[in-house]
């Protein structure tokens, strides 16, 4: 029974720290009846792979096995070979940091979504393919799932009830580890241990934000609760104060700034430059993420406001900071709309949420400064798109920010684009930040612009 997580997002070894599980080392943890051997088979910036392996000790399991009925199950169990409760206990006490969300040494890491993939050899699944879409495809995951046959000489026996599941999804680790914790069991159906009180506290406290919206709520429930009425139906009304609990009261994990900001540094992770300069860095949000990337070795951020740029040395710990991290870091106090020799020699510039704040006339100056006189190589910017304020607002003319001179649509912001494109020689690629909805597209939007 093995269960691997993969984290594609660089620095794909943050997956480690989350973990809490040093990648070159081999650990072990005792749970009911065996051992999880967690271990790391791959282990790179680009790709990092966990692996928990299940090793059950199926005489153990059948002497502890109280009053099982079935006396022939000792000799066709299939306990120690397939992912059930057991691997969900071994989820929740080799990754009990991770689950709950804890992370000492990059406590920041927690809200990021990572590019995650899990795969799981081997699953009994009660009610096939069609149960593992009810309970996976509604929170998001892409998924393949592969049905083993009975016995692969006698193809006319059919398929058995076992699977070889991959799934995907950019989510946080700790959503996809309580997502594991609590469906792996209920694909199962089957359980090693009496359910109790206790086990609705803990698929309250584990299925606390995606459970009570789910369109399978009440098949997880009846399931993981074993068919008890009692318990199955406290839970499910429990669920249904919470779900009719106004969203104002629920505080967001990932801010809308989060995402964005987020976003942004991905793009300029992903080209592997040596130095980035933020245009606009307000308090240093983006330059605090930078300085975790190592490849990075001169990060600069610049303002106009000086008591932006006080507050941004005060949250990088400028003055704490060692010799050789300090060495990376510097910040500059200047204008976008005026040549400044200082903000050449860059490979990348960013700017998030700056354009906005100038009067459309000064747009004209920053863009020749940004395009024709510091020319890096990459250009990341972000704007707000103005048609997703009808989401909070019925006035046209209302902004999200009092110091918003202008917000544009989609529309206005790709015809922009290929005026930059047009006059300076950068092509560019549009990406939505945030959540889309259908007719007023994501709250942000980014270009990165490429030199030709
Ligand atoms: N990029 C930061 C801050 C966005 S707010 C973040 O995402 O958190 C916009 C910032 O642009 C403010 O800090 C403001 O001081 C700065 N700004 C506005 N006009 C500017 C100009 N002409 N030159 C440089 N910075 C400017």
């Amino acid at each position: 029974m093995l269960l691997t997580i993969t984290n594609s997002r660089y620095p794909a070894t943050d997956l480690s720290f989350l973990l809490h599980k040093h990648p070159a080392k081999v650990q072990s943890v005792e749970v009911t009846n065996g051992k999880a051997h967690v271990f790391y088979p791959e282990v790179s910036d680009d790709k990092c792979t966990c692996a928990i392996l299940l090793d059950m000790d199926p005489v153990g399991l059948v002497r502890n096995s109280d009053g099982n009925p079935f006396a022939l199950d000792q000799y066709v169990n299939d306990r120690p070979y397939v992912a059930s409760s057991f691997m969900a206990s071994a989820i929740a006490k080799g990754f009990s940091s991770a689950l709950n969300g804890n992370c000492k040494e990059k406590p920041a890491l927690v809200s990021i979504p990572l590019q995650l993939e899990v795969q799981i050899f081997v699953l009994s699944v009660r009610g096939g393919e069609d149960v593992l879409q009810q309970l996976f495809l509604p929170l998001g995951y892409e998924m393949i799932a592969t049905q083993h046959p009975l016995d692969p000489h006698f193809p006319e026996w059919g398929d058995s009830r076992y699977f070889t599941v991959t799934l995907k999804h950019t989510v946080t680790l700790q959503t996809l580890l309580s997502h594991l914790y609590v469906l792996i069991p209920v694909m199962d159906n089957e359980k090693h241990y009496w359910v109790t009180e206790e086990e609705v506290t803990k698929l309250m406290n584990k299925g606390k934000g995606w459970l009570e919206d789910h369109p399978a709520k009440e098949l997880i429930v009846r399931r993981y609760l074993r068919y008890q009425r009692k318990l199955s139906n406290n839970a499910l009304s429990a669920m249904k104060v919470l779900e009719d609990t106004p969203v104002v009261e629920q505080v967001p994990k990932q801010t809308l700034h989060d995402v964005r900001l987020q976003a942004v540094y991905d793009e300029i992770a992903r080209l592997r430059v040596t130095s980035v300069i933020d245009l606009g860095c307000g308090e240093g949000r983006l330059l605090k993420l930078l300085l975790e990337n190592k490849q990075l070795q001169r990060i600069t951020g610049m303002d106009v406001s000086s008591h932006s740029l006080e507050v941004a040395a005060r949250r990088l710990k400028l003055d704490k900071m060692i010799e050789s991290q300090r060495k990376r870091i510097n910040l500059l106090q200047g204008s976008l709309t005026y040549r400044d020799r200082r903000l050449q020699g860059y490979d990348v510039a960013a700017l998030v949420e700056v354009i906005e704040h100038l009067d459309e006339d000064r747009l004209l100056a920053l863009e020749k400064n940004v395009f024709n006189e510091i020319q890096p190589n990459t250009v990341v910017l972000t704007t707000p798109n103005k048609e997703w304020n009808v989401t909070f607002t019925a006035d046209e003319t209302e902004m999200r920010h009092g110091d918003h001179r202008f917000e544009w649509t989609r529309a206005e912001f790709q015809a922009w684009c290929e005026h930059i494109r047009d006059v300076y020689k950068y092509t560019y690629e549009i990406k939505p930040l945030g959540e889309e909805i259908e007719t007023a597209g994501a709250p942000s939007q980014m270009a990165v612009f490429s030199k030709q």
